[in-house]
């Protein structure tokens, strides 16, 4: 199958769409969805015309192009194209391994891993700095937590921590570094603009591989010219939303959420209320097993201060709340302002939420972007959150049930961990409890027509209908027809804009 085409007109037929029980074939012309319906109803002039290609199906199921509300496309991007060391889903032995490894190649160059997860390893107990100085006493070495919010560092790598790395954040026994220290540490050691912009590639080809088109990245401005280079070429759709370090500088020039195009747009202005459960410290009301309630990352004021400034400026708010303390905060800085709802302010993760709480985010109008590959990750039984909260907050936890019932805007994405919509969306059905689960359709429209609408792009994506940009992804079968084996559907192939950018034959 040839990847470059520049036919205006694709007739996908002999398949199953979504949302169109009755039709078999999609029409593509351009970047856009021209019609949907049946082969036998489809005028002459789109089947026969010159130049009309046709596709076959093969009875496979087209549904609208995933969109991944949260993720991290650079992180993502450096890992997939090596500048940073992969150690996802690897055993300690394997992440010490790799490190060694490739601190070895980079012998006196900084080597930085990305990825690891104590809560999958026997021991359940963080990496450490002696065990990275014997792999290497030499060069520094980095090993940052999957949530990158902390991270270890040998010997070498603490000598060259940035005096503006907060000294409470760090453990210099144990090598250490927690949320600021983290940015701070890696923030020296960043990549160059051509690094970036590969990364950046990568992550795109990534994304088409798993059926994703759109994505809402989490990443610093700084990085803004990486992200436009190639804006176009890369074939996926970004929308950034940076961090509020940068906001000064972007309300300057006068950008704000919705600026840009339908290839790189502007979302919201990110922000953290705290940290994370895996590393102990998201803000919650009642203490960890091991004690401790965790962390606010800001007083009220700040946060007040930002929210204020963006809802005035026309800026949607993207703030990282993961304990019921810090989603408190969280809400009543919106409750205390009255911030325009028109504006989709957004709650990120939001995984230990009160009950009562949810009542409050549907009237402050919040949406809520949430990651139900977490809990396939991380709750259920002999579990990391079981570990850190006990079983009762387990069972309490990403209530996506709950927040469905109440009709609150609710879009998932993947936070890079890993970054697969299938594997989401498996673990928004299989949930460990019933409190965590939605219907295979319901998921769907989180990892679809959500994501358009809290990007502000409702009338562009998240739907098939004619009229619409031309973004699709193709399973091998309906996931409705068996979604207990959800986990064994794969992606065949990828639309963006009406042009193939994915296709498993490539791969075979
Ligand atoms: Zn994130």
């Amino acid at each position: 199958m040839n990847l470059v085409s520049g036919t205006p007109i694709k007739v996908l037929h002999n398949g199953s769409i979504h949302g169109h029980p009755r039709a078999d074939t999609i029409v593509l012309e351009r970047d856009r969805i021209r019609m949907i319906g049946r082969a036998d109803e489809l005028p002459l002039s789109l089947s026969e015309s010159e130049g009309t290609e046709h596709i076959d199906l093969k009875g496979r199921f087209v549904l609208p192009g995933f969109i991944d509300a949260h993720i991290h496309l650079l992180h993502t991007g450096l890992v997939e194209s090596g500048w940073r060391i992969g150690l996802m889903n690897l055993s300690r032995a394997e992440v010490l391994a790799e490190l060694a490894q490739a601190a070895k190649e980079r012998s006196g160059e900084w080597t930085v891993g990305y990825g690891w997860d104590e809560s999958q390893w026997q021991d359940r107990c963080y990496l450490t700095r002696t065990e990275l100085d014997k792999i290497s006493p030499r060069s520094p070495v980095l090993a940052i937590r999957m949530d990158g919010h902390l991270m270890t560092a040998n010997s070498r790598a603490m000598e060259q921590i940035p005096e503006t790395a907060p000294e409470d954040l760090i453990e210099r026994e144990a090598g250490l570094l927690r949320e600021k220290a983290v940015t701070e540490m890696t923030g020296s050691i960043r990549p160059d603009h051509a690094a970036a912009v590969e990364g950046l590639d990568a992550a795109a080809r990534l994304c088409h591989r798993l059926g994703i088109t759109t994505v809402h990245t989490m990443t610093p401005f700084d990085y803004f010219e990486a992200f436009m280079a190639r804006r176009q070429q890369r074939k996926l759709r970004i929308t950034i939303c940076p961090d509020i370090q940068s906001f000064d500088k972007l309300l300057a020039v006068g950008l704000k959420t919705g600026t840009g195009d339908t290839w790189l747009r502007f979302g919201g202005i990110k922000m953290f209320a705290d940290g994370s459960i895996g590393a102990g410290n998201a803000a919650v009301s009642q203490p960890y097993i091991d004690g401790g309630l965790g962390e606010l990352n800001h007083a009220d004021a700040v946060l007040e201060c930002w929210v204020e400034t963006a809802d005035r400026a026309g800026w949607q708010t993207v703030i990282h709340a993961i304990g019921d303390r810090a989603i408190e905060q969280v809400l009543r800085t919106h409750e205390g302002l009255q911030t325009n709802t028109s504006l989709r302010h957004r709650i990120e993760h939001f995984e230990l939420p009160q009950e009562s709480q949810l009542a409050r985010v549907k009237k402050a109008g919040l949406h809520l972007s949430m990651q139900p590959n977490f809990t396939a990750n991380w709750s259920g039984p002999d579990s990391m959150y079981v570990d850190r909260l006990g079983v009762d907050r387990d069972r309490l936890s990403n209530p996506l049930r709950l927040i469905h019932d109440a009709d609150i805007p609710l879009a998932f994405g993947s936070d890079g961990m890993p970054p697969s919509p299938l594997y989401g969306l498996h673990g928004a059905i299989h949930g460990a409890y019933p409190g965590q689960r939605l219907t295979i359709e319901e998921a769907i429209a989180c990892y679809t027509m959500a994501g358009a609408r809290f990007g502000f792009e409702e009338d562009e994506k998240g739907c098939l209908q004619a009229g619409k940009l031309a973004d699709l992804v193709v399973l091998d079968q309906d996931p409705q027809l068996n979604p207990e084996h959800m986990s064994q559907r794969s992606i065949e192939m990828t639309f963006v804009g009406g042009d193939l950018v994915y296709s498993s034959d490539d791969e075979a």
